[in-house]
C-alpha cells in the first residue's frame, strides 16, 4: 500500500495523544508521522507544570511511555519549529527546508497572553507556560534573593487557575507573594462570589496576599531596568522584585493565518466537528483549534479532538461536539472544584448552598427545577466529594442533596449507583461502564492496569479515587481479593515500603519513587514516605525535598485551628513543670495574646498564634529550655502520669520519673499514627494508662505493661502484655513494641487495630518482643537506640536556619499586621474566635438556604 505523510506541527500534550491514538489503531502501517516541536523537550505534562520545582529534571514531567517515539513510522523532531505552511502546495517549511505532507495537523497550543501594561516586558517579568519559563523564573528569584539578601517580593497578575498555580510556585520558591486580580474575586471563571470569598480567605491564610478589583496600570523599573514597583488604577503601589503574568492564553494560530486558513476573529483556527479546517487536508486540535465556535482551554477537549482526528485519518466519521469543562485544583493544600453548570444558568435551576466562612468552606450544588437531577456545583475548601459528584452531572443525585455538602457527611454514593454512562474521567472521556469493562473483559486488577487500558486518571488525576472504588467494587463482585497497595504509585503496602527504605538505605522520596514506584506521588504516599524517612533517619522534617512531602501541620510544625491560626504546644515531659517554666509560658501567652488551656495530655496549649509569630514564640520557649511537643506530628505525643510514690501515699513506684524517662526516650519518633503512653503509680490507675497505646501500671514487684489502648471514636482498653517487669526489661519491651509497630503497621493505623491485624494477634507480638521469635529483636533495639541517640529538637534547629524560617511568612506587605478577618471576643478572661453571629455573618448550617437561579426565595 502506498504510504502517506502526516505532519504534526507542535509536540505538546494533544499532539502526543494523537500519535498514541494513531499507533493504537495501527495507522503507522499507512502513515509516516513526522512530529515537529519547537520546545527542546519531548511532550510533557503541562497540567503538572507546577510540580516541576519538586522534580529532579524535565524528564520526570514527560508524558507516558517514551518508547512511543521509537515506533516505526513515527519521528519526533524536538527543538524544531514549523516556520510556515503552504496549503495549496501541501508543504511546510522546517529549518528552511520544504517538507511535503498529505495531511497536516496543527497542534501548536497557546501562548501566554501579556496585557498591554507599560513595563510588562521589563527584566523580572515572566509568564507561566513552559518548562523554560519556570527555569527562567527560578533562576531570577534565586539570583535576586542572593543579591538583595532578603526574601524576594513577587506579584502574580491574574487570580485565575493559572495565576493561583503561579502563586503557589512563587511561594514554594520562598517569595513573598501577592496575587493581583482585575475581577472582584479569585478564579472568576470557575467559582461564584461565595466560592471566591472562601477561596480568598484560604489563600490569604496560607500567606499569599490578595488584591481583587485591582487593575495594574504600569510596572516601574529600577536604574538597572529591573522590575521595582507596580502601580494600579486604584490603591497603593506594590514593591516587587519579580512579576508573573497569568492573564490568560491566546491560540498560536500564526501558521494558519500565514497559510490563509480561516481563523476566528478572536483567535483560534476554525475547524468543523471533524476538526477539519477550511483546507480539507489540514486539521486543528487542542488549544489552537476553534471547534463548535469556541477554543477549549483544557486538555480534556484536546484529547477528544486527537481521537477524532486519528479516526478521521483512517476514514472514520468521529465528531467532536462538546466537552466537560470541570476543574479541580489543589493549590498550597486548598481544594477548589467547579463542575457542570456551576453558575446555575439552566432556566429554573435550584441552588443548595453550604457556607462556613470561618472554616473557609463553600459548597454549592445546582439542581434541576424538581431538585432531582444534578446540574453542576462549586466546592471550595473541601472538594473531597468532587470525584463522586462530577460523574453524576446530568443524572439523579439520589437522596438528600445536603448529605453531599455538610462536613463529615459527604459520603459518596456506592459506585454501584453510578450509571455505566456516567463520565468518570472528563480529561479522557472515560465512563464508569468503560472502567467496569476494563475489569470484567480486559482482566485489569489494579489502578495502573485500568489506567493503561482506559486512560482514565492519566491526566489531572482527580478521578483516580473514583476509578479505584469502581475497580474494587468490580473485583469484589468477581470474588477477587483486593490488594493493600499503598496507592497507585506504589504496589507495596506501607510495611513493605518501610522495609525497602530500611534495607536499601534510600534517603529521598524522589529516589524511592524512581526505584520502587511510578508517577509523581500523591497526598497518600508523600506523607507516608516522609514519615518512614523520619522514623529511620534523624534528619529535619523541613530539610530539602522533605518539606514538600509533609502534611499541613508538619509543614509549619504547629496545629492549624478553625480560624487559620495555629496552636503551640511545648513538651512538658510527664506533666512535670517548674514554676519558672510556667511563668515563661504565661508571659509568652500574655505578650502574644494567646488563649491558654491545659490539655488532656498534661501540658499547656497556646492558641491563636499567626504563622509569622511562630518563630518568635518558639525562640522565647526554646531559650527557656522548652522544646517541640510534636502535637502536630504522627509521632509520640505525651506520657501521662500520676504523681506516684513521690507524693501519693498509695504509690508503689515512681511513676513521674518513669514517665519523664519514657517521654524523653520516644520524643520525636515518627510513626504510622500518633502514639500516647501513660504511667500509673499503683493499681488505682489515676493516669488512665489503660486508655493509651502503651500503658504502664506499677506493682509491688515492678511494672505491668499494657498495649493497644486509645480514646477517640472507637475507644479501646489496652490489654495486658507483660507482668512485673524491671524498669530495664520494661523499657526494652516498649522499645521493641513501638519499633515493630512503626515498621509494620498500615498508614494511619493506631496500635489497637494493628495488634488485631497482625497474624496471631497480641500473642504473636508478645513472642516477637519478649522471646525474639522472628530473630529481629537486636535489629529493633538498634533502630530505637539510633532514634534516641539522633534526636534533636526540630524547633531549635529551625530557629538556627534562616532558610527554614522563611516558610513562616504571612502578609507580605505588612508582616506584623494581623489578618483583619481574624475576629475574637473575650470570654472568661481570655480571647476566643468570634462566632458567625458575633461577626454579623450568616453561616449555612444544617438548615440549608435554597434559592432559585433568579434570586433568594
Ligand atoms: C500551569 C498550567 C496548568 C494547567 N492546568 C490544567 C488543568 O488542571 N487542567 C487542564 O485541563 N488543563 C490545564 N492546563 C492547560 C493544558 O496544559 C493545555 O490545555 C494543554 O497543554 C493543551 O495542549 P496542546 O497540545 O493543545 O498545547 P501545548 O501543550 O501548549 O503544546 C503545543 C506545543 O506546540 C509547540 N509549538 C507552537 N508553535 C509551533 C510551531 N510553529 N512549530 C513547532 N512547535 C510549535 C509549542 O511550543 C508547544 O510545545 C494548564 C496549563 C498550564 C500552563
Ligand atoms: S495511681 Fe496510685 S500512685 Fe498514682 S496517684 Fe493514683 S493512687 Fe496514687
Amino acid at each position: 500500500m502506498e504510504r502517506s505523510t502526516l505532519v504534526v506541527a507542535g509536540a505538546g500534550m494533544v499532539a502526543r495523544r494523537l500519535v498514541e491514538a494513531l499507533v493504537e489503531r495501527d495507522a503507522t502501517s499507512r502513515w509516516d508521522v513526522e512530529v515537529y516541536g519547537e520546545e527542546v523537550h519531548a511532550p510533557y505534562d503541562r497540567v503538572a507544570l507546577t510540580s516541576y520545582f519538586d522534580l529532579s529534571g524535565p524528564e520526570e514531567l514527560l508524558l507516558g511511555d517514551a518508547s512511543l517515539w521509537d515506533t516505526p513510522g513515527v519521528t519526533l523532531h524536538t527543538g524544531t519549529a514549523v516556520e510556515s505552511v503552504d496549503a495549496s502546495a501541501r508543504t511546510v517549511v522546517v529549518g528552511g527546508q520544504e517538507r511535503r505532507y498529505d495531511a497536516l495537523v496543527l497542534a501548536t497550543g497557546s501562548y501566554a497572553a501579556v496585557p498591554p501594561v507599560e513595563g510588562a516586558d521589563l527584566r523580572g517579568c515572566f509568564v507561566y507556560r513552559t518548562v523554560d519559563d519556570l527555569d527562567a523564573l527560578r533562576t531570577w528569584v534565586s539570583e535576586r534573593e542572593a543579591a538583595l539578601g532578603r526574601p524576594v517580593r513577587g506579584a502574580v497578575v491574574g487570580g485565575g487557575l493559572l495565576g493561583l498555580e503561579a502563586a503557589g510556585a512563587l511561594t514554594a520558591l520562598g517569595t513573598e507573594t501577592t496575587v493581583v486580580e482585575f475581577a472582584d474575586r479569585l478564579m472568576p471563571v470557575q467559582v461564584d462570589a461565595g466560592g471566591g470569598e472562601a477561596l480568598r480567605r484560604l489563600v490569604e491564610g496560607l500567606g499569599v496576599a490578595v488584591r481583587t478589583s485591582t487593575a495594574t496600570s504600569r510596572v516601574v523599573a529600577d536604574d538597572a531596568g529591573r522590575v521595582e514597583r507596580m502601580e494600579f488604577a486604584s490603591g497603593d503601589p506594590l514593591d516587587v522584585d519579580v512579576v508573573v503574568f497569568a492573564t490568560g492564553v491566546r491560540p498560536r494560530d500564526e501558521l494558519a493565518r500565514g497559510a490563509g486558513l480561516a481563523v476566528h476573529p478572536r483567535g483560534g483556527v476554525l475547524a468543523d466537528e471533524g476538526c477539519r479546517t477550511s483546507d480539507p487536508a489540514v486539521y486543528a486540535v487542542g488549544e489552537v483549534a476553534c471547534v463548535s465556535d469556541r477554543v477549549w482551554g483544557l486538555v480534556g477537549p484536546g484529547y477528544t479532538m486527537a481521537e477524532v482526528v486519528a479516526d478521521r485519518l483512517l476514514g472514520g466519521e468521529a465528531t467532536f461536539a462538546d466537552a466537560d469543562l470541570s476543574t479541580k485544583l489543589k493549590l498550597l493544600g486548598v481544594d477548589v472544584a467547579s463542575f457542570g453548570d456551576a453558575f446555575g444558568t439552566t432556566p429554573d435551576s435550584l441552588e443548595v448552598v453550604y457556607a462556613d466562612p470561618v472554616q473557609g468552606l463553600y459548597k454549592k450544588l445546582v439542581l434541576s427545577d424538581d431538585a432531582s437531577t444534578l446540574l453542576g456545583g462549586v466546592l471550595v475548601g473541601d472538594a473531597s466529594a468532587y470525584g463522586s459528584l462530577r460523574p453524576l452531572v446530568g443524572h439523579p443525585l439520589g437522596g438528600d442533596p445536603s448529605a453531599w455538602l455538610l462536613p463529615e457527611s459527604a459520603e459518596g454514593p456506592t459506585t454501584g449507583a453510578l450509571p455505566d454512562a456516567a463520565t468518570v474521567c472528563s480529561c479522557n472521556n472515560v465512563t464508569a461502564g468503560t472502567v467496569r469493562c476494563a475489569v470484567t473483559d480486559q482482566g485489569c486488577t489494579d489502578v495502573a492496569g485500568v489506567k493503561a487500558c482506559t486512560k482514565a486518571g492519566t491526566s489531572c488525576g482527580s478521578c483516580v479515587p473514583m476509578v479505584k472504588q469502581l475497580l474494587h467494587a468490580q473485583l469484589a463482585e468477581a470474588g477477587i481479593e483486593v490488594g493493600n497497595d499503598l496507592c497507585e504509585h506504589f504496589s507495596l503496602s506501607r510495611a513493605q515500603l518501610f522495609d525497602v527504605v530500611r534495607v536499601s538505605g534510600i534517603r529521598t522520596f524522589s529516589e524511592l519513587l524512581t526505584t520502587h514506584g511510578r508517577g509523581r506521588g500523591c497526598d497518600v504516599c508523600r506523607p507516608v514516605a516522609a514519615s518512614i524517612l523520619a522514623s529511620l533517619y534523624q534528619e529535619h522534617v523541613l530539610d530539602g525535598e522533605r518539606a514538600a512531602l509533609q502534611d499541613t501541620n508538619d509543614h509549619v510544625m504547629a496545629n492549624m485551628q478553625k480560624d487559620g491560626t495555629y496552636s503551640v504546644v511545648p513538651r512538658i515531659p510527664g506533666g512535670e513543670v517548674t514554676p519558672e517554666g510556667l511563668i515563661v509560658i504565661g508571659e509568652v501567652a500574655k505578650d502574644f495574646g494567646l488563649y491558654t488551656k491545659i490539655t488532656g495530655g498534661q501540658r499547656i496549649d497556646l492558641f491563636g498564634a499567626r504563622i509569622e509569630q511562630l518563630p518568635a514564640i518558639w525562640s522565647r520557649l526554646v531559650d527557656a529550655g522548652f522544646e517541640s511537643g510534636h502535637a502536630y506530628g504522627k509521632s509520640l505525643r505525651t506520657v501521662k502520669s500520676c504523681v506516684g510514690s513521690t507524693w501519693c501515699r498509695f504509690g508503689v513506684q515512681d511513676s513521674v520519673g518513669l514517665a519523664i524517662a519514657l517521654e524523653l526516650r520516644y520524643r520525636g519518633l515518627r510513626s504510622p499514627h500518633k502514639i500516647k503512653l501513660g504511667v500509673s503509680g499503683c493499681a488505682r490507675e489515676c493516669a488512665e494508662a489503660r486508655g493509651k497505646d502503651v500503658g504502664v501500671i506499677a506493682t509491688d514487684h515492678g511494672w505491668n505493661m499494657y498495649v493497644g489502648g486509645n480514646g477517640g471514636f472507637t475507644p479501646r482498653h489496652a490489654q495486658l502484655f507483660a507482668e512485673d517487669l524491671t524498669t530495664e526489661q520494661l523499657v526494652r519491651a516498649i522499645d521493641r513494641f513501638l519499633m515493630y509497630y512503626v515498621r509494620t503497621a498500615d498508614r494511619l493505623q493506631r496500635t489497637a487495630p494493628w495488634v488485631e491485624s497482625v497474624e496471631g494477634g497480641i500473642d504473636a507480638i508478645r513472642a516477637v518482643v519478649l522471646d525474639d521469635s522472628l530473630g529481629i529483636a537486636a535489629d529493633l533495639d538498634a533502630a530505637m537506640d539510633a532514634h534516641v541517640g539522633g534526636y534533636r529538637d526540630e524547633w531549635a534547629a529551625t530557629l538556627e536556619d534562616p532558610e527554614k524560617l522563611r516558610k513562616f511568612a504571612s502578609f507580605v506587605n505588612a508582616p506584623d499586621v494581623a489578618d483583619p478577618d481574624l475576629a475574637y471576643v473575650p470570654e472568661r478572661g481570655q480571647k476566643r474566635p468570634a462566632t458567625a453571629e458575633e461577626r454579623g455573618v450568616v453561616i449555612g448550617g444544617p438548615t440549608l438556604p435554597v434559592r432559585t437561579a433568579g434570586g433568594p426565595l
